[in-house]
C-alpha cells in the first residue's frame, strides 16, 4: 500500500485531498500544526486505520516512512499568512527544505503546492506558466509570493543537484467544503455575510477579478500531476479559467442566498492584484484535465456546505 504524506492536512485543500487519497486505498498520514487546520476537516478520517495525524509544524524536521509528498502546508488567505509574514516566510522556505530532503532520504515524489501568487499583480494576462511574474519583493504579500518562488527554486534546484523527484503545480483562487468561515478570503467572507444579513464587503471598487476553481476540480488535476513521469517537472497551472469581477461574485452571492444583505466598500489592500486568470492550456496537454464545476454550481454546494456549519 502506496504511504503518502500530506502536510497541511487539516487545511482546506490538505484535507480535501486527504479524502481523495483514502478512498483510492493509500495510507495517508496528515501533517499540521493547527495553524490554519481545523480538527472538523479531519474528524471524518479519525476512525480509519489507513489514516494517521502528527501535530508537527512543517518547519520541524520530520522522518515518516513515505512514497508521496504533497507539500500544502502554509497560511494562504491574506490576513492569515500576513498576521505573522516571518512565519508564512519560514513556513515555506523551511518546509520545503524539510519536505524536500524527507524525500531525498525516502526516494519519495513530492509535489509542491505552489500559487498564482508567484506572478504577483501580473502584467500579462491569462498566465500562462512561462510567466516570470511582476512581485512587490517588499510588500505586505512578499512574504507568501517570494516564500513561494523560493519554494518552487528549491524543488528544482533538488531535483537538478540530487535528482529528487518533484513536481509543482501553481494553483489559482479555489474554494468549496472545508474552507474556513472565518479564513477571511473573498468567497467565504461574501457567503457568511450575506446568510447572517451583514454587509458585503468589498475591497477597492470590486471591478478586481479573479478565476475561482471549485475544489473537486482542483484535486483531481493535483492527483493526475502526482501520476505523470518523472521527468515532468511542471509547472502547472491549475484553476478555472472563468473571471468574475468581486461585484459579480457579490451579485451571485446575494442572490443565491437570496439575502437582504448590502455593499458596502472598504479601501483596497495593499498590493492587491488587478487581474487574474489562468491559462491552462499545459494542464489539458499534459494531464488531460479541465474543470468540470461552473461557478455556479460550485457556490451552491459551497453555500450548502457553509449552511450546514450554522
Ligand atoms: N476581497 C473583497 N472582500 C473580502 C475579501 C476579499 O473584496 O471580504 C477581495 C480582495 O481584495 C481580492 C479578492 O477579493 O481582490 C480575492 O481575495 P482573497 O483574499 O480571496 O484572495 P487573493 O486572490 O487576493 O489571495
Amino acid at each position: 500500500m502506496k504511504k503518502v504524506l500530506v502536510t497541511g492536512g487539516a487545511g482546506f485543500l490538505g484535507s480535501n485531498l486527504c479524502a481523495r487519497l483514502l478512498k483510492e486505498g493509500y495510507d495517508v498520514t496528515a501533517l499540521d500544526n493547527m495553524y490554519t487546520g481545523r480538527i472538523e476537516n479531519i474528524r471524518p478520517f479519525l476512525g480509519n486505520e489507513r489514516f494517521h495525524f502528527i501535530m508537527r509544524d512543517v518547519t520541524e524536521p520530520v522522518d515518516v516512512s513515505v512514497d508521496e509528498i504533497y507539500n500544502a502546508a502554509c497560511p494562504a488567505s491574506p490576513p492569515y499568512y500576513q498576521l505573522s509574514p516571518v512565519f508564512t516566510t519560514k513556513t515555506c522556505v523551511l518546509g520545503i527544505i524539510n519536505m524536500l530532503e524527507l524525500a531525498k532520504r525516502h526516494n519519495a515524489k513530492l509535489l509542491q503546492f505552489s500559487t498564482s501568487e508567484v506572478y504577483g499583480d501580473p502584467l500579462e494576462h491569462p498566465q500562462r506558466e512561462s510567466y516570470r511574474g511582476h512581485v512587490n519583493p517588499n510588500g505586505i504579500r512578499s512574504c507568501y509570493d517570494e516564500g513561494k518562488r523560493c519554494a518552487e527554486s528549491l524543488c528544482f534546484d533538488y531535483w537538478r543537484e540530487f535528482g529528487t523527484r518533484v513536481k509543482v503545480i501553481r494553483i489559482f483562487n479555489t474554494y468549496g467544503p472545508n474552507m474556513d468561515p472565518k479564513d477571511g478570503r473573498v468567497v467565504s467572507n461574501f457567503i457568511m455575510q450575506a446568510m447572517r444579513g451583514q454587509d458585503i464587503t468589498v475591497y477597492g471598487k470590486g471591478t478586481q477579478t479573479r478565476s475561482f476553481c471549485y475544489v473537486d476540480d482542483l484535486i483531481e488535476g493535483i492527483v493526475r500531476m502526482m501520476g505523470t513521469e518523472d521527468d515532468f517537472l511542471g509547472p502547472v497551472n491549475l484553476g478555472n479559467p472563468g473571471e468574475f469581477t468581486m461585484l459579480e461574485l457579490a451579485e451571485k452571492v446575494i442572490r443565491k442566498t437570496k439575502s437582504a444583505s448590502r455593499l458596502t466598500f472598504l479601501p483596497l489592500p495593499g498590493d492587491d492584484p488587478v487581474q487574474r486568470r489562468p491559462d491552462i492550456t499545459l494542464a489539458g496537454e499534459k494531464l488531460e484535465w479541465e474543470p468540470q464545476i461552473a461557478l455556479d454550481e460550485g457556490l451552491d454546494r459551497t453555500i450548502h456546505y457553509f449552511a450546514g456549519l450554522a
